[in-house]
């Protein structure tokens, strides 16, 4: 039998309605033989979830006060939990060992994993599938890293004997036998973690929307949400800001080819986003998605028969480098070079950078200009579509935009766009109506 991993989010997990949700998804699939829960997130906008409140009870126990009234209200959040869903379980043990371990400072991580390890064991006890503590499957180096190949191996193993299981997500455990977390919203990670050993053939992420959105809701108003994405799609959005899975979250199963479908737990006929490695379907909006950052600062130097000059563009990085400064792009002309950096570190090295590369390069002049904005518009449909490039500068054009900059990777998987941070909201409405 084919095995899916399915990982669900806080959200889908808030309440015992959002339990019985998520249980009727997992039913409804004899595959769905994995799942990683979260810890119960927020039922409503204003809501804490349970794993800030964690964070809560570990500062108020490292100043030596009380605990107990805020850890009574998460033992009410589960509690809850557990009455409504009319389980013929209790936690009280578990409370009392964990209270006992905060007071006697079984640390940060161990606090905040709680979460996921207490709506694992109701999860496991509401499904009828095993239990399988992160702690003894998800392995970390001395260093605080993750350790995938231990991991991978003794998980492998583990998974071979069960028919079914529920693995909390976020956690796993140290050398020392301590408790460690992956970085927030971790449970992404052990998904895809326990993705890769079960070699699954798919691993769903379930969340409260209906998978990556083509731009964000922030800007664009009900952005539509992507079919399909490439990793390197991902990618090139993630890195400009799109709020999507975590890098970690996605090696594991990137490695081992497996796709993940980012699905709707309040919605679960939507068919949300696959995230594959390749796929010869092309988006139906010619382009996958945008994303933008703003605030970086270009910095252009001109020098006549720059061209000619071997080691030129050499010479000015390693002013950069010296200084640990990251370049995001690169344009250049036949006798001008631009660097564009953030505008952070743009401001902090102005001085220096000025002093250096006119002591390495001694351009003609040296330019500083701020407030860029870079938007990036992504597809893999570019490459075989002609005209793109001029849609986007239609458009952009006809929102009375000026462009600052244009740099095509030469994978033809983006097109980067450089204007004003005043013009950066139009710029992306502009561009996202002209292709969806
Ligand atoms: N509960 C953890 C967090 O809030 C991990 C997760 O939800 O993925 O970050």
């Amino acid at each position: 039998m084919n095995t899916k991993v399915v990982k669900f989010g806080g959200t889908s997990l808030a309440d015992a309605q959002q339990f019985k949700k998520v249980a009727d998804i997992i039913k409804s699939d004899p595959e769905r033989r994995f799942v990683v829960p979260s810890a119960p997130g927020n039922r409503f906008p204003e809501d804490v979830k349970v794993t800030d409140m964690l964070y809560k009870v570990y500062e108020i126990a490292s100043k030596n006060e009380d605990i107990s009234e805020v850890f009574e209200q998460i033992k009410t959040r589960y509690n809850d939990i557990i009455r409504d869903l009319a389980l013929d379980m209790s936690l009280d043990i578990e409370f009392a060992k964990i209270k006992n371990g905060i007071i006697n400072k079984a640390g940060r991580d161990y606090t905040a994993s709680r979460g996921e390890y207490l709506c694992g064991i109701i999860m496991s006890h509401y499904l009828g599938f095993p239990f399988i503590d992160a702690a003894e499957v998800i392995f970390f180096n001395n260093n605080g890293t993750f350790d995938a190949e231990r991991t991978n191996a003794a998980l492998r193993r583990k998974l071979e004997k069960y028919e079914t299981a529920v693995i909390p997500g976020f956690y796993g455990i140290m050398p020392n036998g301590t408790i460690k977390t992956f970085p927030r919203d971790g449970t992404d990670i052990t998904g895809a973690v326990v993705a890769r050993a079960a070699d699954a053939v798919l691993y769903e992420n379930w969340k409260e929307v209906s998978g990556v959105l083509m731009a964000d809701p922030r800007i664009i108003k009900n952005p539509k949400p992507i079919d399909i994405i490439t990793y390197r799609e991902l990618r090139e959005l993630a890195y400009m800001g799109a709020k999507v899975m975590h890098e970690d979250s996605i090696f594991p199963v990137r490695v081992a080819k497996i796709p993940i479908n980012i699905k709707n737990t309040n919605n679960p006929s939507d068919k949300g986003t696959f995230i594959v490695s390749h796929t010869d379907s092309l988006s139906e909006n010619t382009i996958t998605g945008i994303a933008g950052k703003k605030s970086f600062v270009v910095i252009t130097l001109e020098k006549d028969m720059m061209n000619a000059e071997i080691g030129f563009v050499k010479r000015v990085l390693e002013v950069f480098e010296k200084y640990n400064i990251n370049f995001e792009h690169l344009p250049t002309g036949i006798d001008t070079l631009s660097i564009i950096i953030n505008e952070q570190d743009g401001e902090t090295y102005k001085d220096v950078l000025f002093k250096e590369l006119q002591a390495n390069v001694n351009p003609d002049s040296i330019e500083y200009q701020k407030s860029l904005s870079l938007i990036a518009v992504v597809g893999r449909g570019m490459i075989r579509n002609k005209g793109t490039a001029a849609k986007i500068f239609k458009a952009i054009a006809e929102a009375d935009v000026n462009i600052r900059m244009i740099d095509q990777g030469s994978s033809e998987l983006n097109i980067i766009i450089g204007v004003n941070d005043s013009d950066f909201e139009k710029a992306m409405q502009a561009i996202y109506n002209a292709f969806a």
